[in-house]
């Protein structure tokens, strides 16, 4: 149970908390997939994706711990796509110009977490809101403002601004000191049990897993809802 009368700041995640990563992405991986006439080597669409999604999944695991940088993921992910499809010449250097076009396309995209426009105007009229995501500088700033929603948060913590990536403890304490605030009265909210529950659980914070997926129970979370709109009955 969260005492919300002792609440004074709430961090958000961004990617699939307020950001509708998953939609946003599809319709930018789409885009790529044709821009770049990718067809010529996979002629399912389909395929090409699922080798991305899962390519992707696994490096994003790795750079949540810290165990590969964001060049190495950067460069990876589309690099390993394409040479899974059958590109064999220049792989490296298409690789970088999708991945460059991809994020470019990506940050322009617009879809919200259904409610999340409507829960952060609740909660930026009642706590101070800010943002602590694993995303890159730069990138998670203008997916906000394409969404329309940049103005309804104070702070963007980026893991990008001190070298360290949720959930390890570091990032955590960064932020309070960043946005002058305590342990006690800080709720995370986030999608990811792992990197969002799980690290601010550890740092003192107060946590609200967002199962969006609809996966399995977060046990270390102090709640857990399966919409948006379920936060504001929380605080
Ligand atoms: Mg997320």
């Amino acid at each position: 149970m969260i005492d919300k009368s002792k609440i004074k700041t709430v961090f958000v995640d961004v990617d699939d908390t307020v950001w509708w990563f998953t939609e946003n992405s599809k319709l930018s991986l789409r885009h790529v997939y044709d821009h770049f006439g990718l067809s010529r080597w996979e002629p399912s669409y389909e395929v090409f994706r699922d080798v991305y999604l899962t390519k992707n999944h696994e490096l994003w695991q790795l750079y949540h711990h810290g165990e590969i940088t964001k060049d190495f993921l950067l460069a990876e992910r589309f690099r390993y796509t394409l040479s899974q499809i059958g590109v064999s010449e220049g792989v490296e250097a298409l690789a970088k110009e999708i991945d460059d076009e991809y994020l470019r396309f990506l940050a322009l995209q617009r879809i919200v977490v259904p409610g999340a426009r409507e829960m952060l105007e609740y909660l930026s009229s009642r706590y101070r809101v800010h943002v602590l995501s694993n995303g890159f500088k730069g990138v998670q700033d203008r997916k906000l403002i394409s969404a329309g929603i940049r103005h309804l948060v104070d702070k963007i913590i980026i893991s990008d601004d001190c070298g360290i990536t949720k959930p390890q403890r570091g990032i955590f304490d960064y932020a309070l000191e960043q946005c002058h605030a305590q342990a006690e009265t800080t709720v995370m909210i986030g999608d990811n049990a792992d990197a969002d529950i799980a690290g601010a659980h550890n740092a003192g914070w107060h946590t609200i897993y967002f199962n969006l997926r609809g996966t399995e129970n977060c046990p270390v979370a102090d709640a857990e809802v399966d919409n948006l709109a379920d936060v504001m009955r929380i605080l």
